[in-house]
């Protein structure tokens, strides 16, 4: 697979980018990604169905990742404004509430239910983290008409004050199957990195008749068993899902993410 170092402000798509091409050296308050990126795949058309992207981050664990700063991203902006106007209320307590009565599989309303008894704990407002991904995801395609996903596993370094971050996406709803980001992931853990938590984002799918359906940020019934699994596999910590709005943070350690709790 070829590597290529690259410095964050290329961007396979220029016109979308409407903040400066600074690299570090803005204001350290400031909610963008600085440090390195590494460009280990990236495939397609970034605005067609089905480009994928694989990226590396090696950055420094600055605390403005986790605030409820906002990146500088008209694209993001416009996303927000829209969803708003189309949901209404948007809080963690109506989303998780209302997923959880239209859904079928008892699994996935208990996966919303628990989340909900236990938003006070596990629900946040986004934080920049979970807004610069977003943003450079809408950049690629748009949320409201082509829901798409992306995928960060979040690496901490032996000593705490570096962050690696694998981020991957296919431009398509569900990101399907995980292979290409977990060589990555693996390599890192070997290097002496600790997998702190893997961020995605939940979607809203919006009709063009003004209906919408998700926007929950709790884990779907497939996302509970692969994080379970990953938590034993590779000491995974946490799970972190964004819907543009909250963010959930999850312990895997959580008994009610498992199917069946007592074993
Ligand atoms: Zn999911």
């Amino acid at each position: 697979m070829r590597a290529l170092w690259v410095g964050v402000a290329l961007s396979a798509c220029a016109s979308a980018e409407p903040r400066s091409d600074a690299v570090g050296g803005a204001d350290a308050a400031a909610c963008e990604l600085t440090g390195e990126a590494r460009v280990v795949l990236d495939e397609g058309d970034p605005h067609a169905p089905g480009a994928r992207r694989l990226v590396v981050w090696d950055l420094a664990d600055d605390p403005v990742l986790w605030s409820t700063a906002r990146p500088q991203s008209a694209t993001l902006d416009r996303f927000i404004a829209a969803a708003r106007e189309r949901v209404g209320d948007i809080s963690a307590e109506a989303l998780l509430g209302r997923v959880a009565a239209t859904l079928e599989s008892p699994r996935e309303v208990a996966l919303n239910q628990r989340l909900l008894a236990e938003r006070a704990r596990m629900v946040v407002p986004m934080r920049c983290f979970d807004a610069l991904f977003i943003a450079r995801q809408i950049e690629r395609m748009d949320m409201i008409s082509t829901p798409t996903e992306v995928l960060v596993f979040v690496l901490v370094s032996h000593e705490g004050a570096q962050l690696r971050l694998v981020e991957y996406t296919v431009n398509q709803p569900g990101i399907g199957r995980v292979g290409p980001p977990m060589a990555e992931v693996e390599r890192a853990i070997e290097a002496g990195y600790r997998l702190r938590a893997v961020f995605h984002n939940h979607n809203f799918f919006f009709g063009e008749d003004g209906s919408w359906r998700g926007g929950s940020v709790a884990p779907s019934a497939p996302d509970a068993e692969l994080l379970v699994s990953q938590h034993a596999s590779l000491g995974l910590g946490e799970s972190w899902i964004s819907n543009g709005f909250s963010t959930s943070l999850i312990p895997l350690t959580t008994p009610w993410l498992r199917a069946d709790p007592d074993h």
